[in-house]
């Protein structure tokens, strides 16, 4: 969707669909949008509504996936030790969350046997190389979300997806030109420092 707010996924399965959206709480608050206003909009733009008419709905819920915490957030107390979405392990710019879950879980669970003290615990999530990355992105993010890059990044990358899906070579070079000015430097930046 070209709408910055919201981020579309469907899995296919055997016998069903699971279609969903995400957006950034802040945004829905600001305009006063409600979750499940955006999911019906998005079912009924990508024609998603029309196809399904007529089949049972299975499961419909949703979660708040917290980012943003670690590492100012605390990783546990006493002999806890918190881990995955408790301490916002989700990738800001990828939003993969299992795989920082099954990492810290892990270090986690290795600490709880050998007994460490939060600051052990807190020392080896840091050099968990999945989980320093997030760290480090959780800075740029801040960086790429203010002014609406991040708006402008997914417009640039729904347009040139669609350029390719139509066979149109020439749509994807001129939404590059198009955004040379605007994106592409920042984006350069942002890999360099990532590394
Ligand atoms: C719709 C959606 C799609 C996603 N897609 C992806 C994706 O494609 N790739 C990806 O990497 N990440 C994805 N994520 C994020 C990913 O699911 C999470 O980051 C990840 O599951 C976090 O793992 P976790 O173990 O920390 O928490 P969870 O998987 O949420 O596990 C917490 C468990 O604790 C249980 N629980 C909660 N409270 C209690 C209680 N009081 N007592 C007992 N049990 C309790 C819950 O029922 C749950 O089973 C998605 C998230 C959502 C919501």
């Amino acid at each position: 969707m070209s709408d910055p707010l919201v981020a579309g996924f469907m899995y296919t399965y055997k016998d069903s669909l699971a279609v969903g959206i995400g957006s950034p709480i802040r945004g829905l608050l600001d305009r006063k949008i409600r979750p499940e206003k955006l999911l019906d909009d998005f079912l009924e733009t990508t024609g998603i509504a029309e196809k399904v008419k007529g089949y049972s709905l299975r499961e419909y819920s949703a979660k708040v996936i917290p980012e943003g915490g670690f590492p100012e957030s605390r990783v546990g107390k006493g002999n806890v030790y918190l881990c995955g979405d408790a301490i916002g392990l989700v990738d800001p710019l990828s939003f993969d969350g299992i795989t920082p879950a099954i990492a810290s879980g892990t270090l986690a669970g290795e600490a709880a046997v050998k007994n460490y003290n939060r600051e052990v615990y807190k020392y080896n999530l840091m050099k968990h190389p999945e989980i320093s990355k997030i760290a480090k992105e959780r800075k740029l993010e801040a960086e790429f979300m203010a002014g609406n890059k991040a708006g402008e990044y997914i417009q640039m990358v729904s347009s040139m997806l669609e350029s390719w899906a139509a066979g149109d070579l020439f749509g994807i070079r001129n939404t590059m030109v198009g955004n040379y000015r605007n994106i592409i430097p920042d984006l350069m930046s942002f890999v360099m420092r990532m590394r």
